[in-house]
């Protein structure tokens, strides 16, 4: 079921999504070549705690049996790691790389989400590329988020762009509704079909997250149970924001 939100629970929303924006300007102040992930899950979780919320990924259940739960406050993913990377002393940040952070967080009941990928010092043409695209594709879909149009529009439009680029969006995973849960009804494929699925109405908070790759779209869980990779060992970028559906434009939460 997707849920409307209230005036009252749309304010949460805000607050729990400004916090987020805020952890994830404190991680990209903080990376440069030589820093761990685990170094940028501390400084995020920090940012989070000082401002009342608490990073909601940490304790994540994996609903698969022997994966324990995500132990860390963000998901900090290099290169052809997409998504779910674990943060580790021992992922240092090497000139050139490429991270996605990816983190939620949590306060008086809702929560705000946001993703995005950071380069490492001077990185490639083609990697700057793919960061660039990544995050247009996100702007390419919203235009779609408000009263009138479907879900489907949005998807396709993400979709589309990124076809138009010359990479690929990955197909197993996809955005989602977002509010008193991490993720809610809808689920929001970054492909599909213009002019199908739910119709878009205001209250409606929904993360919208391209998750896109330099190479050929298939990917495999590392060992950790937890992190996704790219089979051909391409690169891969992600952006992510909470939104809200209104009356007229949306509203990015993790972006004001
Ligand atoms: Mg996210």
């Amino acid at each position: 079921m997707v849920t409307i939100k209230s005036k009252s629970e749309i304010e949460k929303m805000r607050e729990a999504s400004r916090i987020a924006n805020l952890a994830q300007k404190a991680v990209e102040r903080a990376i440069r070549p030589g820093i761990s992930t685990l170094e940028l899950d501390r400084i995020a979780e920090k940012t989070m705690r000082e401002n009342g919320a608490i990073p909601a990924e940490k304790g994540y259940p994996s609903g698969i049996k022997g994966v324990p739960d995500f132990p860390g406050a963000i998901c900090a993913s290099i290169n052809d790691n997409i998504i779910h990377g674990i943060p580790s002393s021992k992922a240092i940040l090497q000139e050139g790389d490429i991270i996605s952070v990816d983190l939620v967080a949590y306060k008086d009941g809702f929560n705000g989400d946001c993703a995005r990928t950071y380069s490492v010092g001077k990185v490639s043409v083609e990697a700057q590329r793919l960061i660039d695209v990544t995050k247009q594709s996100f702007f390419e879909g919203i235009k779609y988020a408000r009263k009138g149009y479907r879900l489907g529009d949005i998807c396709h439009a993400i979709g589309e762009y990124v076809d138009k680029n010359g990479f690929s969006v990955i197909k197993e995973f996809e955005g989602h509704g977002i509010g008193r849960e991490m993720h809610e009804d809808p689920g929001i494929p970054n492909f599909g079909k213009a002019g199908r699925g739910i119709r878009l109405e205001p209250g409606m908070t929904l993360a919208i997250e391209p998750m896109v790759t330099a190479g050929f779209p298939e990917i495999y869980s590392g060992d950790d149970g937890w992190s996704i990779w790219i089979s051909d060992g391409s690169l891969s970028a992600h952006y992510e924001n909470t939104i809200l559906i209104t009356e007229k434009e949306p509203e990015i939460l993790t972006l004001a």
